[in-house]
């Protein structure tokens, strides 16, 4: 998180910068171009401005200032009886997964972004990921908070309870608040058991409705077993073969939809294979699927997730596209792609749907890209346009414009559109109650 100090004068600028260096020292207190990486999304579409970026060490200099949290890195606990890990905030998703498994146990949470992403932030965004369908989102993982809040009181909630029924649930306020009710500074994480084996398979399908008849004959024969399942559409897979050369479909022939379908079972990879074998046999007899690919060891398996991770950095590569990350039912998400995908090409002839998404939770990255041969910059005028078809259309389904990536400012006002007038004010009463003075991330959310 930066303070955007510019944005919201101080009247004692320097002075407070210099209280600022007083708590966190001079390398901890980051102004000019060293800032850059801290001001500008991954994808560079976005630049904020700071006066300066301040990296507190522990909760105690959080409560005293505003900043980057990377130095809140230290996994505080593990208790593996009673399934739970403390983390700080600052820690990377995949330290506190490193640090579950060195104790034999599982953090389920797992995103292409594992690697440079922070628990604070995943917990901020209520952040889901490709194992939602077994574990559930950031927010099912979460059993204790700690925060500093808008006063500087630290509010310590770091319970590692299963069961505890003594009034509002405060952690579910600041889970998905994006920092604007508090600053989360560390949390208590569920743990699982490690599965003794996953396997993965890779199937090629018709159209939506076929994936999702294959994600109801899954969840019939596995159960708890199915972790993953992922749909990704041909043109996806196109632009990662394109932009990431090495990775490449196990097929001979293309197919307009994808399915990538994992289980982790706890008894053995056997097991686990028979399994996987009778879900395919039964989906090709069915006439579900036109052709599956069982991975037959891990670097298969790996190379098939890795087709799903690069869509993102691939479309990036590719150049910038219209994105919605939304959710519908999952029994509604065949007809909603359908219906919109003909709406969108009735406004904007030709233009190309990125879409994939974790089909299992409902949850699709719905992204449109501009005509072949169009330039993206003149595309992306039509932003607006394309956003209200996209957005109506989810709506008029029955979801969420926002299923996984939050508000942040550019939905903040279109959120309005689809919010019941109670709702918003409903929410605008918690940011008043526990941050009087807009202090936490302001423009965001609300
Ligand atoms: C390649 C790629 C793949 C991704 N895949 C997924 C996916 O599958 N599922 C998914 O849900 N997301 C995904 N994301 C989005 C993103 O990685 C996640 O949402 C992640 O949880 C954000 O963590 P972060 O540390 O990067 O947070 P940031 O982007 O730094 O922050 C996100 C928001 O939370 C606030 N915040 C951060 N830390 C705190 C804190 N400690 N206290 C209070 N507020 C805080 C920030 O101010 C900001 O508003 C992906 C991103 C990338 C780049």
């Amino acid at each position: 998180m930066n303070a955007d100090i510019t944005a919201h004068p101080h009247p004692k600028n320097d002075a407070f910068l210099a209280a600022c260096e007083a708590v966190v020292g001079a390398t901890n207190l980051i102004t000019g171009d060293d800032m850059a990486r801290y001001l500008t999304d991954w994808r560079g579409r976005f630049t904020g401005h700071a006066r300066a970026v301040v990296r507190p060490a522990d909760t105690a200099q959080v409560a005293a200032i505003v900043l980057s949290l990377a130095r809140l890195n230290r996994i505080r606990e593990v208790d593996p009886v009673n399934d739970t890990l403390t983390a700080e905030a600052g820690c990377l998703l995949q330290q506190v997964q490193d640090a579950a498994a060195a104790a034999g146990r599982l953090f389920p949470l797992s995103l292409a972004s594992e690697g440079s992403c922070t628990l604070g932030g995943n917990l901020s965004t209520n952040a889901g990921g490709t194992a939602v369908l077994r574990y559930g989102n950031a927010r099912e993982l979460a059993l204790g908070l700690e925060v500093v809040i808008a006063d500087g009181r630290i509010w310590n909630g770091l319970r590692s309870l299963r069961k505890d029924n003594t009034g509002y649930d405060l952690r579910d306020l600041f889970i998905g608040a994006e920092g604007t009710l508090g600053i989360i500074t560390a949390a208590v994480v569920k743990l699982f058991a490690q599965p003794a084996a996953r396997v993965t398979a890779l199937f090629a399908l018709d159209a939506p409705p076929q994936a999702l008849s294959l994600l109801a004959l899954a969840k019939q024969r596995c159960d708890a077993a199915l972790t993953g399942f992922e749909l990704m559409s041909d043109i996806c897979l196109q632009l990662v073969e394109k932009h990431f050369p090495q990775l490449r479909t196990p097929f001979n022939a293309r197919h307009p939809q994808y399915v990538l379908l994992e289980l982790s079972d706890a008894e053995s990879d056997a097991h686990a294979a028979s399994l996987l074998e009778a879900v395919a046999s039964s989906a090709i007899e069915q006439g579900l699927v036109r052709d599956a690919v069982l991975a037959s060891s891990l670097s298969q398996s790996a190379a098939m997730w890795a087709l799903r991770e690069h869509i993102s950095m691939a479309q990036a590569a590719e150049g910038k596209n219209i994105k919605h990350d939304i959710a519908v039912p999952i029994s509604r998400i065949a007809d909603f792609i359908d219906e919109t995908d003909a709406l969108l090409q009735q406004a904007f002839p030709g233009c190309r749907m990125v879409s994939f998404g974790h089909l299992g939770d409902g949850n699709l990255h719905y992204n449109v890209s501009a005509p072949l041969g169009q330039d993206d910059q003149v595309f992306l005028q039509q932003q607006a346009a394309v956003n209200l078809i996209v957005h109506d259309q989810v709506h008029k389904f029955g979801g969420s414009i926002s299923a996984e990536h939050g508000l942040g400012a550019l939905k903040r006002e279109e959120i309005r559109r689809y919010k019941s007038g109670t709702e918003m004010d409903m929410m605008m009463s918690i940011k008043r109650a526990l941050d009087p003075l807009n202090l936490m991330n302001p423009g965001k959310v609300l």
